[in-house]
């Protein structure tokens, strides 16, 4: 088969033929037909991840995953209703199974976990096994491409369960503002949630560029400010035209660049929650007075759980989802990975095997 390979850090992927993999019992060898090109890919070829998931070589990156079944281990079971052909999503985070968290469904920060595309096998890859328990069979009867499901698995599934938390920590609601804080790959699916969660609260985007913003007010933002070189106090005013009030209630933070927060928190209104999502930078720089004395709560979130993925899937499954795709080719997966790096990819970009010449730009309206 082929794949796209790390032979070592900062390095260019190696695109080369490996032999297919064999599967274990319990598993599934899956084909894949789609695989999301993430930041987090540019992260790991950087190092970021260095020291908490040291990497063996050769390593396949790629973990927004959508295929087919194409083999099933002898000691999966009949109950897990996976058939050879069946359209699938992989789900990221494969906890030990045994530990709390993972009791409590959260295997994706489980402390002994593994993920597809952190080590030998990853969507970057056209086949790879995938214990059985971590498939969510999509039926074919909804006509879901394999390239809009990808990335639902990790760029449409963050921001979901940040904004999970901010309805959990009671600051969303008809007279409420929920800023949506970068909207890239993964704010744009944000904006879409805030509002499909939001219990009617008015929605804004907040980001850098005017292209990025302009799908963020397609998708359901309600206002857009663009925040570049402006001070605080001139993004409170546009605020203030915007919504009629100086403030947000709720932030769902998907850049994660240290002044990204800093703003978010410069803005957030008494007893207000902030959710980080983003991990572009490395530390958090955010005032303690304001923090204490006006209640805020800040809270992490990290990817999804298998819940979380199959709520999304389903909102997916009745169009409730839009997305803005970039198509790579395989062989095009390093120029790619630059473009990203230097933040110039507007939308998800996702990688096919299909021998296709120049990617496009396919903007794809569901619903
Ligand atoms: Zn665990």
């Amino acid at each position: 088969m082929l794949a796209a390979r790390m032979h070592g850090y900062n390095q260019p992927l190696v695109l080369e033929e490996v032999p297919t993999p064999e599967i274990g019992p319990e598993e599934v060898l899956v084909k894949v037909e789609a695989c999301g090109v993430c930041r987090t890919d540019v992260q790991l070829i950087e190092g970021y991840f260095k020291e908490a998931l040291p990497l063996k070589f050769p390593a396949t990156p790629g973990h927004e995953i959508a295929g087919s079944v194409e083999q099933i281990g002898s000691g999966v079971p009949k109950t897990a209703n996976l058939a050879t052909g069946d359209q699938v999503v992989v789900v990221g985070g494969w906890g030990d199974g045994t530990c709390r968290q993972c009791k409590a469904g959260n295997e994706q920060i489980c402390a002994h976990g593994a993920w597809p595309g952190f080590g030998t096998y990853g969507g970057y890859g056209e086949y790879l096994p995938v214990p059985y328990k971590y498939l969510i069979r999509i039926d074919r009867k909804y006509n879901l491409p394999a390239e809009q499901l990808a990335p639902l698995t990790d760029a449409g599934l963050t921001p979901y369960r940040g904004m999970k938390k901010l309805r959990q920590a009671g600051v969303v609601g008809p007279d409420r503002v929920v800023g949506v804080i970068g909207v890239g790959g993964v704010g744009s699916y944000g904006v879409q949630y805030a509002k499909l969660l939001g219990s009617g609260a008015t929605v804004v985007a907040f980001a850098r560029s005017d292209e990025k913003l302009a799908i963020a007010k397609e998708y359901g933002a309600d206002h857009i400010i663009n925040t570049k070189g402006k001070s605080t106090a001139d993004i409170r005013l546009e605020l203030h035209r915007a919504t009629g009030g100086r403030e947000i209630d709720a932030g769902l933070d998907c850049a994660g660049a240290e002044d990204s927060i800093r703003l978010g928190f410069d803005l957030l209104a008494t007893s207000g929650a902030y959710v980080s999502v983003g991990l572009m930078g490395t530390k958090i720089n955010i005032p303690l007075y304001p923090f204490v004395s006006r209640e805020f709560t800040y809270q992490g979130s990290f990817w999804g759980n298998y819940s979380d993925l199959s709520e999304v899937v389903a909102l997916a499954q009745e169009g409730k989802v839009k997305h803005s795709l970039v198509r790579v080719p395989f062989t095009d997966i390093n120029k790619h990975l630059e473009m990203l790096r230097d933040g110039d990819i507007v939308g998800r970009a996702v990688m096919t095997f299909a021998k296709t010449a120049e990617p496009r730009r396919e903007k794809e309206m569901v619903a």
